[in-house]
């Protein structure tokens, strides 16, 4: 499968009409559970002597079937569905981070990720250091002490479409024997991979772009396989003897694949964020259009974006496809299918004209999602991103007068002109 093209694969990879009765359509495994066969088979089921399924909170064919295609179209070894792009990411780090230390992370994140850092992983005992030296691989080095447990960055980042050199920042990470999990769920495996870049860890919220319809939350965790950088001494909680196991390791019985296999085990399993098989159907139908969405969502955001940038009502304007975006180079080499649909500006006026103008969009949807095929708009400081702290604004570069948009499947010039006359009649122009 690996040596078809990428938009073979997002067809056909992870299913097989032949398992199915020949369906074409991967069928929805509505179920809890799994028969045993015997009591032999239970215990090879629950020993993981046997590969089978179970229960379909830790396992179900058509979760797996998505879980497989993304895995296919982003080149890992190993994948696993969730239920969220939160529970993607929370699980991820709760397993890497599982005996405390420091996550040392780009502050150009998610808002609910931030929310998470500020509120949740602190509870638990592990420490999160926000660091703009990620935007600088050299510097980020010299903050990676004996603590720090992962490298945590979005590949282009919410809201503001900051780019990042996951190659460079790979780099000195591994030299420290620390992994770099990165969130991708703005980019998608059709404008980047992160694990071609060095990368180690891919978290996703399928909710977004990658399954792209706005019907669904889901997550996906993908692994390049490499079980080098989980030393016994660092992460020791991959060698620990498990009683259910009847008293192996993870490392015992998958040695290429205990990231993920711990993390089904322990927070899939217990803190049960699974993602439903009907769910994971509609991921996989909207993986079929994954290249073709897109790219249109692209080349929209970009002919939106040039008109923000000519606007006398815009301050400035965020978007990888402009002259004057701030990662031009990055942006040149590593995004040749173009710059996703995210962008974002700056509104030349006061609060109460941003709110008429928002509250005279007609096109666009006023709400917090984003890559859907329907285009999106949000105030971001005020909504999405609205757990922040100043100090938090200020270190990811969020000014308050910043719009969002995620460009849908629409023609451009009827959202463009939805734009136009919203700002006319917020007198803006
Ligand atoms: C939406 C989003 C998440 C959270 O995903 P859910 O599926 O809503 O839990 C994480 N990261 C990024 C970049 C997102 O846009």
């Amino acid at each position: 499968m690996s040596e078809l093209k990428f938009d073979t694969r997002k067809i056909k990879a992870g299913y097989n009409p032949q398992d199915n009765n020949l369906a074409i359509s991967p069928p929805i495994y509505q179920t809890t559970a799994y028969d045993f066969k015997s009591t032999d088979h239970a215990q090879n089921l629950f020993t993981y002597k046997e590969a089978g399924y179970l229960y379909t909170r830790v396992g179900n064919p058509t979760v797996n079937y998505f879980a497989e295609r993304v895995k296919a179209l982003d080149g890992a070894k190993n994948a696993v569905a969730v239920g969220s792009g939160m529970a993607a990411i929370s699980y991820t780090l709760l397993n890497l981070a599982a005996k405390g230390g420091t996550i040392l992370a780009s502050p150009y994140l998610y808002g609910g990720t931030i929310d998470a850092f500020d509120r949740l992983f602190p509870e638990l005992g592990i420490k999160i250091k926000l660091t703009d030296a990620v935007l600088d691989p050299a510097r980020l080095e010299a903050e990676i002490t004996d603590d720090v447990k992962a490298v945590y960055v979005e590949s282009i980042s919410n809201p503001n479409a900051y780019l990042l050199d996951i190659d460079g920042i790979s780099e000195v990470a591994h030299r420290h024997g620390v992994p770099v999990v990165v969130d991708n769920t703005l980019a998608t495996p059709y404008l980047y991979r992160p694990l071609e870049h060095g990368a180690d860890i891919v978290v996703y919220s399928a909710t977004k772009a990658l399954t792209g319809h706005g019907n669904i939350i889901a997550g996906v965790i993908l692994d390049n396989g490499n079980m080098s950088y989980y030393t016994k001494e660092k992460y020791p909680q991959f060698y620990e003897k498990i009683v259910m196991l009847k008293g192996k390791s993870p490392d015992e019985i998958f040695p290429d694949n205990f990231f993920i296999f711990r993390l089904i085990l322990v927070y899939l399993n217990l803190l049960g964020a699974a993602l439903s098989p009907q769910d994971a159907y509609l991921g996989i139908i909207g993986l079929e259009t994954l290249s073709e969405r897109v790219a249109k969502q692209s080349a929209n955001a970009a002919k939106i974006a040039a008109y923000l940038e000519s606007s006398p009502a815009v301050e400035w304007v965020r978007h990888p496809s402009l002259k004057s975006y701030k990662f031009r180079e990055l942006a040149e080499k590593n995004l040749p299918n173009g710059g996703g649909g995210v962008l974002s500006f700056g509104i030349k006026g006061t609060p109460e004209q941003e709110a008429a103008f928002l509250n005279n969009i007609e096109l666009f949807h006023y709400h917090v999602n984003l890559g859907d095929a329907r285009s999106l708009i949000v105030d971001s400081p005020n909504t999405t991103h609205s757990e922040l702290n100043e100090e938090e604004f200020r270190l990811a570069d969020i000014p308050h007068n910043l719009i969002r948009i995620s460009a849908g499947l629409e023609d451009a010039d009827d959202l463009i002109n939805d734009l136009e006359q919203a700002f006319k009649a917020a007198g803006l122009l």
